[in-house]
């Protein structure tokens, strides 16, 4: 894990070699089951619900998975 934000919510998160893209190339995004995880450890940290989302994947041929965090902003309007 690189970047941490406490106070905006926010993380940055780069994997090199996961098990989720080994050895598949050119593919579509294959690690949502570790931007799940991710979410659920963040929203423990920050206290506040987040999303993670993968922008990079090595399955794509990325050299590493990145994934972004960010806290759920709930409109009140709805
Ligand atoms: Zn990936």
């Amino acid at each position: 894990m690189r970047n941490i934000l406490r106070k905006s919510r926010r993380a940055i998160v780069k994997i090199k070699n996961s098990a989720m893209t080994r050895g598949i190339k050119n593919s579509n995004q294959r690690c949502h089951l570790i931007a799940g995880c991710l979410a659920g450890v963040f929203t423990k940290i920050f206290g506040v619900e987040v999303n993670c989302f993968e922008t990079n994947c090595a399955a794509k041929g990325d050299p590493y998975c990145r994934f972004v965090v960010r806290e759920v902003k709930v409109n009140g309007n709805l």
